[in-house]
């Protein structure tokens, strides 16, 4: 059974995806109101080994040679990647197993190591966050680790961004009401002309986000305005031009398990339209599991939006 890997799963941003999960189910730097798993268990900025990173890369090997197509194989999953000391050497070993190229997706938290970026700028691609410049609004938006500090990870992602070769795509997470003031996106700009970020990706909350009482999802119309009134040389692109999530096209010699379904909702809450698209099977198909999922009190379905998520 798979412990670390999940997918290929269609991304909105990297077309098919292999995530590799590094740490246990949300051990994270932050605890963001924003996020769409349950609060973080594990909030610490201490770097450590999570797992046997040897046993995670004879796992992807054995995954690489069971599906039959994925365009990226992505550092992401339930936590904050660069918390694990393993991370490069996990990015440097998988580079021997496959030419596939890989991606880090990261809260940036940690950037201000030089072992962390060391790590990075191996990567083919990484894709950090940034949603304020400020730091009373970065510790609202985002509840750090008490160590952490803004000024250290505005410092540390400028140095990573120019020294990259790679892509680096940063997210904002758009939080209306919270950092989309006039003031926030002159300051956001200065600093992103000032770093090499290659591009921007404006996101919000298409998901139920943990602080719901707070967060309300951006409409198009306050993303474009958003994206009009910031002033950057890079492309900058927003959630919901990349809201058709893409077919899979990678078939997996296994047949579907209830583990599949449980793995993708614990890192992505998702209808069963969606999961359909994403495992290349029937709505039918996936419905008789979801069905069978609730009725063993595993799942529960969002009656709103139809995303089915794990129960506490
Ligand atoms: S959104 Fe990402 S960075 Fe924020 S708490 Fe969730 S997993 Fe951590």
């Amino acid at each position: 059974m798979r412990k670390h890997i999940f997918g290929p799963v269609p991304s909105r941003r990297l077309g098919l995806s292999l995530g590799v999960d590094l740490t246990p189910t949300k051990t994270c730097t932050f605890d963001c109101l924003y996020c769409q798993l349950p609060q973080t268990r594990f909030h610490t900025s201490e770097r450590q080994t999570f797992c046997n990173p040897d046993e995670v890369l004879s796992e992807l090997k054995g995954v690489l040679a069971d599906i039959t197509k994925t365009d990226w194989i992505t550092f992401s999953g339930t936590g904050e990647p660069t918390l694990s000391k393993d991370l490069g050497y996990m990015i440097a070993e998988t580079k021997k197993i496959t030419d596939t190229p890989i991606c880090v997706i990261t809260n940036s938290s940690l950037i201000h190591l030089p072992e962390v970026r060391e790590a990075l700028l191996m990567a083919d691609k990484v894709l950090p966050t940034i949603s304020s410049v400020y730091e009373k609004t970065w510790q609202t938006i985002h509840n750090p680790a008490a160590n952490l500090k803004l000024k250290d990870v505005l410092e540390g992602l400028r140095i990573f961004t120019k020294a990259h070769k790679g892509a680096s795509e940063a997210e904002i997470f758009v939080c209306p009401g919270l950092n989309d003031t006039n003031e926030e996106l002159k300051s956001l700009s200065d600093y992103i002309n000032s770093t090499g970020l290659t591009s921007i990706y404006l996101n919000t909350a298409v998901r139920i986000p943990l602080r719901k009482d707070i967060i309300r999802t951006a409409t198009p119309e306050e993303l474009e305005e958003y994206k009009k009134k910031l002033e950057v040389q890079i492309p900058v692109s927003t959630a919901f031009e990349h809201m058709q999530v893409p077919k899979n096209e990678s078939k997996s010699k296994k047949p579907l398990e209830e583990t599949d379904i449980t793995k993708l909702i614990l890192r992505h809450p998702s209808s069963d339209e969606q999961m359909a698209r994403v495992f290349g099977v029937s709505k039918e198909e996936i419905a008789k599991i979801t069905i069978g999922l609730k009725q063993k009190d595993l799942i529960e379905q969002d009656p709103k939006s139809g995303y089915w998520a794990l129960k506490n």
